[in-house]
């Protein structure tokens, strides 16, 4: 099946469809195909069930390091510059996906949101279009999910929340997803600047937007001061690519960045480790 085809039936409410002007919908419907037209078509197979979760969580946490996220997040900032939104509320993400091989082997695929009018039949969810990828190069455990945005009320819990988590029906996708582990796939939200940042799983998400009982702070959050590590990677006029540099500066940030989000990360493996 084409993956235009596939996100143009994800997207669709059936109660929606006859309430449409069906002229537009095919104007939105014939932009939509342009734009995901230059994705590449694979055979996909039919996902039947999960890995064994001890192998794919062992996988998971191993992968769970300040590098990687901060990849993730860089990733997740660029896709999001090409979002499509007609209120220009723009979302980019990027999922860090395993393959079967081990955590050597792994792709970050991004996504983006796609709503180019008020009409619901076109509506794509950046985090939804990034599992569809992964889906289809077949990989098979997502280790981190980035999520940029600027933040607003949650439309599913009513909940006020620092960065932008995914949304009600993203978390219900990711949470019957069968690259998704909610427990050990670790969801990372930012600011568009990074100096906000929050970190958990699909089910600490849930706690936070569904469970009113619920004690305990289930989600983490970090801020930060303005650091060159969150500056877009973007190469000099002229150059092809970013020159690397280790100043003093350079380092104290790492060891900001690693006493901060690299112990919340340790402590995450450890977690995940110790439960196998
Ligand atoms: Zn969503």
């Amino acid at each position: 099946m084409n993956l235009a085809n596939t996100l143009m039936l994800a997207s669709c409410a059936p109660s929606s469809l006859n309430r449409v002007d069906m002229s537009a919908s095919q104007d939105l419907t014939q932009k939509t195909m342009e734009a995901f037209s230059r994705l590449p078509e694979t055979d996909t197979p039919t996902f039947s069930s999960r890995l064994n979760p001890e192998y794919q969580r062992k996988h998971i946490a191993l992968s769970l390091t300040p590098g990687n996220v901060l990849l993730a997040l860089h990733r997740a900032r660029e896709a999001r510059e090409v979002a499509v939104s007609h209120r220009n509320f723009r979302v980019g993400a990027a999922i860090t996906a395993l393959s079967v091989g081990g955590p050597a082997m792994f792709k970050i695929l991004t996504g983006i949101n796609y709503k180019p009018g008020e009409s619901r039949d076109v509506n794509v969810h950046a985090e939804q279009l990034a599992l569809l990828k992964a889906t289809d190069r077949h990989l098979t455990a997502a280790s981190i999910v980035a999520v940029v945005g600027e933040t607003q009320l949650d439309q599913q819990s009513g909940h006020t929340m620092h960065t932008l988590h995914p949304c009600g029906l993203c978390r219900d996708v990711m949470k019957n997803h069968p690259l998704v582990d909610p427990d050990a796939t670790l969801i990372v939200s930012a600011l568009p600047t990074f100096r906000t940042i929050e970190m958990s799983t699909i089910n600490e998400l849930d706690a936070f937007h569904n469970d009113e009982q619920s004690q305990a702070e289930p989600i983490t959050r970090f801020e930060f001061p303005p650091l060159k590590l969150f500056e877009p990677f973007v190469p000099e006029p002229g150059q092809t690519s970013v020159e690397i540099t280790d100043t003093e500066e350079d380092r104290q940030e790492e060891r900001l960045w690693d006493s901060s989000v690299g112990v919340y990360l340790m402590k995450r493996r450890l977690e995940l480790l110790d439960q196998r």
